[in-house]
């Protein structure tokens, strides 16, 4: 059996099989291939839910005395979108110029083939762990990601798992590798306000009542004062509205109804619970400074509706965890990391409730683009980086 020691040859077989989510591909396949000669054990668990699409998930576990290490990320990629914008095509891994193309290249197979190859040179040199290590990758995180991380989580704790550390291996860095760690991420709500008003002829607005008025005015009340200045881990919190919609195609129409929909991206100053209820402060406030048409009092009438499910704000304080990948990057790239919580939301943010967890993989510049691709050197990088993680961290 040959083991996976080539981090660019895995990274090959990973983007020759099109994953695009939901799709499974056979990237799951190609990964336990890699895994079963290295001695781990393997499920692959199917999660369903209704209206979703059903997503296929591989736990591999390999055993021992010691610390539990998970390693998490996902096979799944984004569409390529226009195939014939691409140098080569996208599930090719054609190898150009030190670099290898394909989509899910950095986002994230490249990560996951250069821990599979830091594993198996890990075994090659020392032998069995002195602990565990499993890895823990679903199909479903570019996707609704309902039958992903969340459901394999709970299913490996119900078996009795339990970790120590774990690291995902999203591209986290921005220019090079060895840029940066991210040690936690700033959490995310969406919501919808409505406002309805009066239909009316736009010569006759006393019979009427215009939404587009309350709605301006309840933006307004929600982009100032900024919600916060940031703090010693985390940049500011920051209110975008992302569309404002009326929909109204005459120009003597008064309309029925206005809507406008926001994100916020907040950090560790707020929870969930904060933040939704610093909303529904500014917004009744800003509802009852009644800006309307002269000799009409009534307050504004809306609705808040909040959509998706909310996400977490985190930030993993683990000295152990992050001192060791911290020295082990120095170590290889000679860059010492920036501990970073910028960007959006990813798995880790589930994954904080099991152990304290960190990301670090590839340079994420080409991710979701046309020609993803890795350079080779990089991919050679991150496994020796993800080994001498895997001593130490195993020392
Ligand atoms: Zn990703």
């Amino acid at each position: 059996m040959t083991l996976p020691l080539d981090p660019a040859e895995n990274l090959a077989a990973l983007i020759r099989c099109p994953s695009v989510t939901p799709a499974e591909g056979g990237a799951l396949t190609a990964l336990a291939n890699m895994l079963k000669p290295l001695g781990f054990s393997i499920e692959r668990p199917v999660f369903s839910e209704s209206g979703t699409p059903d997503i296929e998930n591989l736990y591999a576990r390999l055993s021992g005395d010691g610390p539990h290490l998970m390693f998490a990320g996902h096979t799944d990629v984004v569409p390529p979108g226009d195939e014939s914008a691409w140098k080569h095509p996208p599930f090719s891994a054609t190898i150009d110029n030190g670099e290898i193309y394909g989509r899910g290249a950095v986002d994230m197979k490249g990560g996951i083939a250069c821990f599979a190859a830091a594993v198996a040179r890990y075994s090659a040199e020392h032998g069995p762990f002195k602990g565990s290590i499993s890895f823990l990758i679903t199909g479903d995180e570019e996707g609704p990601a309902i039958n992903g991380t969340v459901k394999l989580l709970e299913w490996a704790k119900a078996r009795g798992e339990r970790w120590d550390a774990a690291i995902v291996g999203e591209p986290t860095n921005p220019e090079r590798l060895g840029d940066m760690i991210k040690i936690g991420r700033r959490g995310s709500v969406s919501g919808t306000i409505v406002v309805h008003g009066v239909q009316g002829h736009a010569a006759y607005p006393h019979l009427a009542e215009n939404p587009v008025r309350g709605l301006v005015t309840l933006v307004e009340g929600l982009l100032d004062p900024l919600l916060d200045e940031g703090t010693q881990d985390f940049q500011p919190s920051n209110l975008e509205v992302t569309t404002i919609d009326v929909g109204n195609p005459a120009t003597n129409v008064i309309p029925a109804k206005a809507t406008a929909s926001f994100n916020i991206r907040f950090n560790d100053s707020w929870s969930e619970e904060t933040i939704m209820a610093e909303i529904h402060n500014r917004l009744d406030r800003a509802a009852a400074t009644t800006r309307l048409r002269p000799g009409r009092e009534t307050p504004i009438n809306y609705e808040l509706l909040w959509r998706d499910r909310p996400s977490p704000v985190f930030l993993t304080r683990d000295d152990k965890l992050i001192g060791t990948l911290s020295a082990s990057i120095e170590a290889v790239t000679g860059r010492k990391p920036q501990l970073s919580t910028s960007g959006g939301t990813s798995d880790a943010r589930f994954i904080k409730d099991y152990c304290p967890v960190v990301e670090f993989g590839l340079v994420g510049q080409t991710m979701h683009m046309v020609d993803e691709r890795a350079a080779l050197s990089d991919l050679e990088m991150l496994t020796r980086i993800y080994q001498r993680f895997l001593a130490d961290f195993f020392a």
